[in-house]
């Protein structure tokens, strides 16, 4: 018996088999979930991206395209899933972009107005987005995650602009979870401590903040991507059927220490 036996959800996006997207999606394989995925549709990104979900043993399940900045291709993915699924039960939002240029240390201050409204459009506006498209698709309730960092509560040089749309995400979800309570939709973030993905690289100093969760952390080590994809699959499944409005920390107990 797995924990998602018979729940059909999206998971958005994986980018490869180190991505958060792919170790959620693992383990939610793994307890029984179906799956339709995304993809950013840009260059060799779906044979990327089918390439990691075959090594996930996961190569037969859906993907479509979706670049969550634009409306259409939300609608058009939401078609396709439908489609494809029917009704699903849960919906998994993994997915952020900056321009890296401005997520260096000591850069926030000269963030443009455009590198500040896309950062806060494609990683955070599009929870909205995602979660305005699948509520149709959700009859019978189910469930909402994102992926959140401390550096939306607290200053971590060089996170930057992505700081700032991480706190608009947190408050998002919890918007969403007040207006989709009545159709018994939850909307939780996972809040992960960092972890080697092709973004965490982006950002300027992350080797240091790998090294201070390593010193600092109760757990005195970092976590790994399959940490992350265990606590979703208790937030997807019905284990947490009464949780909703909440940021779980997956950091080593790091946002716990104040010295
Ligand atoms: P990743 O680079 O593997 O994944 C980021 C994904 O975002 C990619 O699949 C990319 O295609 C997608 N994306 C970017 N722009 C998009 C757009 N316009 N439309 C659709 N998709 C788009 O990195 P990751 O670390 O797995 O990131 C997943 C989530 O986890 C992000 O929200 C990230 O901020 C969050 N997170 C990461 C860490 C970390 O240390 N890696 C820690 C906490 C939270």
């Amino acid at each position: 018996m797995g924990l998602l036996d018979g729940k059909k959800g999206v998971i958005l996006n994986i980018a490869n088999d180190r991505s958060i997207a792919w170790h959620i999606a693992n383990n939610v394989v793994k307890q029984g979930g179906q799956c339709a995925f995304g993809f950013l549709p840009m260059e060799k990104m779906e044979r990327r991206v089918r390439m990691a979900m075959q090594e996930g043993g996961f190569g037969q399940m859906p993907i479509f395209p979706c670049d969550v900045s634009r409306d259409e291709d939300i609608a058009a993915f939401f078609a396709s899933v439908q489609q494809s699924l029917g009704t699903i039960d849960f919906v998994v939002h993994s997915l952020a972009f900056a321009n890296k240029a401005y997520l260096q240390v000591g850069k926030f201050t000269e963030t443009p107005r455009e590198v500040f409204r896309q950062a806060l459009d494609i990683s955070a506006y599009s929870l909205i987005g995602l979660a305005r498209a699948a509520a149709p698709l959700m009859p019978n309730g189910g469930s909402i995650i994102c992926m959140s960092y401390l550096g939306a509560e607290k200053v971590i040089p060089g996170y930057n602009v992505m700081g700032v749309a991480k706190s608009a995400l947190e408050s998002s979800a919890r918007y969403l979870a007040y207006e989709l309570g009545e159709k018994r939709i939850r909307v939780n973030t996972i809040s992960a401590g960092p972890v080697r993905t092709l973004s965490a690289m982006a950002v300027g100093g992350i080797d240091s903040v790998f090294e201070h969760v390593e010193k600092k952390s109760p757990l005195r080590r970092n976590i790994d991507g399959d940490e992350v994809g265990r606590t979703a699959v208790y937030l997807l499944s019905d284990l947490s059927s009464g949780v909703t409005g909440e940021t779980i920390y997956v950091d080593s107990g790091f946002n716990a220490v104040g010295l």
